[in-house]
């Protein structure tokens, strides 16, 4: 018998390791719910999770194989699972983030059978042996892509283990599992992706095609995303698979640079004078701020879990640039709202958005919150759905003056990046 150890990674095609035990032999598989990552997850994001899980299982059975689902740290309950198997090994995809490496060798060293850990489908391998800080060069090892892996048809039979806990969300749920991740790939494909190019700024999100919570937790990989999106072609699907590329070049970012967690990847910008203030703090996290687009950027975010990259870009920035808030409690509160939060991609967003030294997004450019939303929501429908009481995009009694704070944030950057 083999363990095929799912650490994300919630599905059954386009899986190396999966297919890799069951060359060897029969296979059982393993999710372990990790107290270091589900205490820290607000009830939305547990929720989405063991939803996966469930549905994980649900694949299993269907192809008559087990699941085991054991709680725990993951270096206790690989090895324990393995010793009650009798595994002869265990197969999984490996990590790059900090805690993924440090918790793979963790279990390695605890096991007392080999841990054969196999290169995630990434599109560029985030551990590149050359670190680069922009997206460009980074995207230039992108020489297209293998076809994705089959599902297995059958899986052996193997008694199951543990069960999946309940969690009530606070919101409605996308659909869990990979059968709707791909439902929901195969509609983006028709109806979205030839005009992905010209409407993924939207601030509703409709020019995009919703997937990075199934992403985030391996639902779908992004090698068979970006295999479908190029057999259809187009400028679209070029532009698709250049974001999908953004999100290996964040797992690259913090595969090199781990500072980055805490820190800003150009250091100059540590010494902003970053304003601990709980009230506006509360004020942007509630979107009560009386700037319209940041309002009803943070609502939607409450009510759903999911907002779009440009109002994404938006908060951040005004949390960072205009408010100057510690940008690090507000990406943390910013990552347990979405459901697709991640942290390599969250850091890398913020960092970029906030301008503090990912990529060659230039620190000086702020953007003008009235326009943005004049530009991304024409029609104002947008505004209307989630922050009802503003006429328009001009800030109603905002909690700071707008041409006031862009002119002290560049005032700043200017003195940080002059000496
Ligand atoms: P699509 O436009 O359909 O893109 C397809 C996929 O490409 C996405 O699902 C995502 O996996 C990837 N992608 C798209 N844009 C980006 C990007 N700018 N950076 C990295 N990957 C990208 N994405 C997350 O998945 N988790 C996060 O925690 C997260 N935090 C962010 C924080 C900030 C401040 C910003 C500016 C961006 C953040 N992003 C994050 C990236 C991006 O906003 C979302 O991935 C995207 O909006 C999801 O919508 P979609 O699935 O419709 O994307």
């Amino acid at each position: 018998m083999y363990l095929v150890w799912h650490k994300g990674n919630l599905r059954l095609a386009d899986h190396p390791a999966l297919l890799e035990a069951l060359a060897q032999g029969p296979a059982v598989g393993l999710v372990v719910l990790d107290p270091n990552n589900l205490a820290q997850a607000s009830p939305r994001r547990r929720a989405w999770f063991l939803a996966n899980v469930r549905a994980l299982r649900r694949a299993y059975r269907e192809r008559g194989g087990a699941l085991w689902v054991l709680q725990g740290p993951p270096w206790e309950k690989v090895p324990e699972a393995a010793q009650a198997l009798r595994a002869k090994g265990v197969y999984a995809l490996r990590s790059y983030t900090p805690y993924g490496r440090y918790r793979d060798e963790r279990v390695r060293e605890s096991l007392l059978v080999p841990l054969h850990l196999l290169p995630a489908p990434h599109l560029v391998p985030p551990d590149l042996p050359k670190a680069y800080r922009v997206y460009t060069p980074f995207s230039r090892h992108f020489l297209g892509v293998d076809p994705p892996l089959p599902a297995p048809d059958a899986l052996p039979q193997a008694p199951e283990e543990g069960e999946v806990p309940g969690e009530t969300p606070d919101i409605p749920l996308p659909e869990p599992g990979e059968e709707a991740a791909w439902r929901r790939l195969e509609r983006f494909l028709e109806e979205g992706l030839s005009r992905y190019h010209r409407e993924r700024d939207r601030l509703d999100g409709a020019g995009g095609s919703r997937l990075s919570p199934y992403f985030t937790l391996g639902v779908l990989s992004p090698r068979q995303a970006a295999w479908e999106a190029l057999k259809r072609g187009g400028e679209g699907a070029r532009k698709w698979v250049a974001e999908l590329l953004w999100r290996d070049f964040s797992y690259h970012l913090l595969y090199h640079f781990p500072r980055m967690r805490e820190h800003p990847l150009d250091p100059r910008f540590a010494s902003l004078p970053w304003q601990e203030d709980e009230e506006l703090l509360s004020a942007w996290y509630w979107g009560k701020t009386g700037v319209p687009l940041v309002d009803a950027a943070m609502r939607e975010l409450h009510a759903t879990g999911f907002l779009s990259n440009r109002a994404r870009m938006a908060v951040a920035q005004f949390a960072v640039k205009y408010l100057l808030l510690p940008w690090q409690k507000a990406e943390a509160l910013f990552k347990n709202l979405l459901l697709d939060g991640d942290t390599p991609q969250n850091l890398q967003g913020w960092q970029w958005a906030g301008g503090l030294g990912v990529d060659a997004a230039p620190y000086f450019r702020v953007f003008n919150l009235v326009e943005q939303g004049r530009r991304h929501d024409p029609e104002g429908d947008w505004l209307r759905r989630w922050a009802p009481e503003y006429p328009s995009y001009e800030p109603q009694d905002p909690v700071v003056d707008l041409l006031e704070a862009r002119r002290r944030y560049l005032e700043l950057v200017q003195r940080l990046t002059r000496g």
